[in-house]
């Protein structure tokens, strides 16, 4: 079998260290190169897109892979709907592994929008709030750039390239974090509102706790809803059981077959 790994995330990364020494499987990993140094997983990682569904037709084909494990982020759906494209096309099977929601989330201090473009309104229904914490990566940090009244806080890997609110505050760093390091740095900006995505996962996780336990309301974005036709997982056990089974092998090995 050759598996090509959709990844960026520490659930793809988890994914090839379990694969790692099974000689029935050689898997790729495939980063798209936005982060300038990225956490690189174990085995054959190769960097940058494929140049869209046909590119990643092409991919498939010559690179002979035999089955596609989607594990980037749940807000990445372009890679996510060029792959499904693109396997339907090649007839290569395609999982999704899809990490949970977030369950930390506090109903009375969660304000759930559908996109960023949203985000403003939900800061402005709030009332009086002087200092926001962006948390929601680089991107279409453009809808906050006109905000002049308020204080920004963003949080990112690297440095963003649009435009930003005059009054921000660019803090460059990357998880996991821990709840005390979140309530040291809420607290010392005096952050009154939280901004994130339901990205889900441990490594990001720490800052609602710490927003709870500080009484800050979060106003979360909503996940883009799940394809429904591609098979879909939530942890890196079950994605090896599909590979093991399309490998011809049972969890338990070949002398279940
Ligand atoms: P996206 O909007 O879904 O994809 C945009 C383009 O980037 C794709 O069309 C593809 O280019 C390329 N691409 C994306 N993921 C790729 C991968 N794993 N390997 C090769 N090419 C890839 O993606 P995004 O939201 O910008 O995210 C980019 C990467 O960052 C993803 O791998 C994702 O797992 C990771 N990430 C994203 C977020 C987030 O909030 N979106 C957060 C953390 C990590 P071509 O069309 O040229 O093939």
């Amino acid at each position: 079998m050759r598996v090509l790994i959709l990844g960026g995330t520490a659930e793809a990364r988890e994914l090839a260290e379990a694969l790692a020494g099974r000689a029935a499987i050689k898997f790729v990993s495939s980063l798209a190169g936005r982060v300038r140094d990225p956490r690189l997983p174990v085995g054959q990682v190769r960097i940058g897109g494929f140049g869209g569904v046909e590119g990643l037709c092409r991919y498939l084909r010559t690179e002979g892979i035999t089955a596609v494990v989607d594990a980037t982020h749940p807000f990445a759906r372009t890679i996510t709907g060029n792959a499904e494209s693109a396997t339907a096309r090649t007839g290569v099977p395609m999982l999704e592994l899809r990490r949970p929601a977030w369950t930390h989330l506090s109903p009375s201090l969660c304000h759930r929008v559908r996109s960023m473009d949203d985000v403003l309104a939900a800061v402005n229904a709030l009332g009086a709030i002087g200092t926001v914490l962006l948390t929601t990566g680089r991107r279409d940090l453009a809808v906050f750039a006109g905000d002049t009244r308020r204080r920004y806080v963003v949080r990112v890997v690297d440095p963003p390239r649009g435009p930003l609110p005059p009054r921000t505050r660019l803090i460059l760093a990357r998880g996991p974090y821990t709840v005390e390091g979140e309530r040291k740095l809420m607290t010392r900006h005096g952050v009154d509102v939280l901004v994130t995505k339901d990205s889900g996962g441990d490594m990001t996780a720490a800052k609602l706790v710490a927003a709870a336990q500080l009484r800050i309301p979060v106003i979360v974005i909503d996940r883009p809803p799940p394809s429904p036709d591609t098979p879909c997982v939530t942890s890196v056990a079950e994605v090896v059981d599909w590979l093991d089974g399309l490998a011809g092998f049972s969890a338990r090995g070949p002398s279940a077959r």
